[in-house]
């Protein structure tokens, strides 16, 4: 790796076991679980503010139960709603298809919410404000880094020019979609061949009641048109442009107010934007002691609502390795596991939106004839068009144990009356619940489906063990299954995987 921390005019007197380059949605989530777990953290911001434009409108399930884990849940449900139906209609109005989003999702919380995406910045921020450490720097830019064996120098640049530089182990670029982490890294993009303008209006309803309830896409050659809820008080449209059609134009009030004139809704116009819906793959997520997160490893078409949540799943991903490496005594090679596991995910997000995005954007009325057609006798005959369906984590080169069918699904968050959930109960971390119980070994918490603090779901646990037939299971700090077995072979497997020293005959059977 070249040094590009050169000139004269440097500080060098910071440390940091981690920099965040980054501070949007997924810098800021990650900071927060690393925070969490006691690391010391610098997380670069270029801006002062929140990003002020349109971006994400819905995030799911796992991913409130993500916000549960920083403590911000109540926070962002000031924000945020549980999504209605998500509908598919032609230009005639007629329902082509119903994205069913369902009710409660197995983490726990609603299946999907609409959201304002500001203020869930806003309440990451004011959580890590209250970390002692981890150090936030707004207005100053990732500029540079220099690998040196056993850590990373990574520079800041201010707004006034100085430059401070970071010794760092490692360095996270979580700089979006132009991220100068990457290119600091030389790593390329692989293109899906996706390229389509839109404008984004976010609108402030003056009449909720004007508006729709449900969200909707109209699959309308004439103008593809997005209209969704975005949380308490906000309405979202997009317009496909068509053809021909200056992105800058396309900004002016008069044409926006001309777009939104068929919707007869009393909103008062809150900002607008016009970007180009992309689905992009950065080829390589990490490079010895640099990786990337979030837009900066890839960007997809909004049309699943799903690029800040595979961002997020990213961050908790390595929020735990990273944990483990510098809590634990892990091997860095764990970090290997990092883009085995998240990419195909992430791919198969994108491919959805990309197939969702191209049921929407046909221009031409013969094919979207044809689409119709096929739509909607398929709706008659109570059978829906194929989806691609997304998968979970990569499960053959990652911390999982081979061959088993739980491993890789979500363990589900139980949740006892109306609002006594599971994860509250444990706390955070690597859980090896066990119909029998046994003493903690370090880096993993030992609970029988007798302890005190899972009365209120043991029938639910014990439900779910009768399911695998198993004795035991080993559930990850992202509380996705490591396998299951029993107590004494999953520990070990577990420590083994992640090159730990292995335990002391603790579980042996
Ligand atoms: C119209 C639209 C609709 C969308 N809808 C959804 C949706 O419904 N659901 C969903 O999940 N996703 C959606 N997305 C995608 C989502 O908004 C992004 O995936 C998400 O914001 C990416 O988060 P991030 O933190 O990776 O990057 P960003 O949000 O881009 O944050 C990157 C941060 O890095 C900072 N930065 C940049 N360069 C530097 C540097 N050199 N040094 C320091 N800081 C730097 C930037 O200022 C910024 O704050 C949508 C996107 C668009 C455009």
């Amino acid at each position: 790796m070249t040094n590009q921390n050169d000139g004269d005019d440097v500080s060098m007197n910071e440390r940091a076991d981690i920099v965040v380059a980054g501070l949007g949605p997924v810098g800021a989530v990650l900071a927060c679980l690393l925070g969490q777990q006691g690391l010391n953290v610098i997380a670069l911001e270029r801006s002062h503010e929140v990003y002020p434009l349109p971006r994400a409108a819905h995030f799911d399930h796992e991913i409130m139960r993500v916000f549960q884990s920083i403590g911000i849940a109540d926070e962002v449900l000031k924000h945020a709603e549980p999504a209605g139906p998500y509908e598919f209609r032609n230009a005639k109005g007629e329902l082509l298809m119903d994205a069913q989003l369902g009710e409660r999702g197995v983490s726990g919380w609603a299946a999907s919410y609409m959201f304002n995406q500001p203020g869930v910045e806003r309440a990451l921020r004011a959580r890590l404000a209250a970390m002692a450490n981890v150090s936030v720097r707004l207005g100053q830019a990732f500029t540079g880094f220099a690998e040196a064996g056993d850590h990373v120098d990574v520079t800041a640049t201010g707004e006034d020019g100085s430059r401070t530089v970071i010794e760092a182990r490692y360095l996270v670029g979580c700089d979006g979609a132009r991220s100068a982490v990457r290119d600091a890294m030389g790593v390329g993009l692989d293109d899906y061949q996706f390229d389509e303008p839109w404008l984004v209006v976010d609108t402030i309803p003056d009449d909720p009641e004007s508006v729709p309830r449900v969200n909707l896409q109209i699959c309308d050659p004439a103008r593809p048109t997005t209209c969704v809820r975005m949380g308490p008080g906000r309405h979202r449209w997009e317009f496909m442009l068509l053809p021909g059609e200056d992105p800058d134009r396309a900004l002016d009030p008069d044409f926006v107010e001309t777009l939104l004139e068929p919707w007869n809704a009393r909103v008062e116009i809150e900002r607008r934007a016009v970007y180009r819906f992309h689905g992009l793959v950065a080829k390589q997520w990490r490079d010895g002691r640099l990786l990337l997160a979030g837009d900066a490893a890839h960007q997809t078409p909004p049309f699943a609502g799903q690029g800040m949540c595979s961002g997020i799943r990213d961050a908790v991903n390595l929020a735990w390795k990273l944990g483990e490496i510098f809590r634990n005594g892990a091997e860095d090679a764990l970090l290997e596991t990092y883009q085995a596991e998240r990419e195909p995910c992430t791919r198969s997000y994108i491919e959805l939106a990309i197939h969702m995005g191209r049921l929407v954007c046909s221009l031409d009325p013969e094919v979207a004839a044809q689409r119709d057609a096929a739509m909607l006798a398929a709706a008659a005959a109570g059978t829906e068009i194929p989806l691609p369906q997304p998968c979970g984590p990569g499960r053959e080169h990652g911390v999982f144990v081979p061959g088993d069918s739980a491993a890789g699904t979500i363990f589900p968050q139980f949740v006892a009356g109306d609002s006594v959930r599971l994860d509250d109960a444990i706390g955070p971390g690597t859980w090896l619940i066990d119909r029998k119980g046994g003493a903690d070994t370090p880096g993993l918490r030992h609970l029988a489906t007798s302890d005190r603090e899972l009365a209120p779901f043991r029938e639910a646990i014990e439900a779910w063990l009768d399911e695998q037939e198993a004795q035991a299971v080993l559930v990850r700090p992202d509380r996705y299954v490591f396998g299951t077995g029993t107590a004494g072979e999953l520990a070990e497997r577990w420590q083994g995987m992640l090159g730990l020293a292995q335990p002391g005959g603790v579980f042996a059977e």
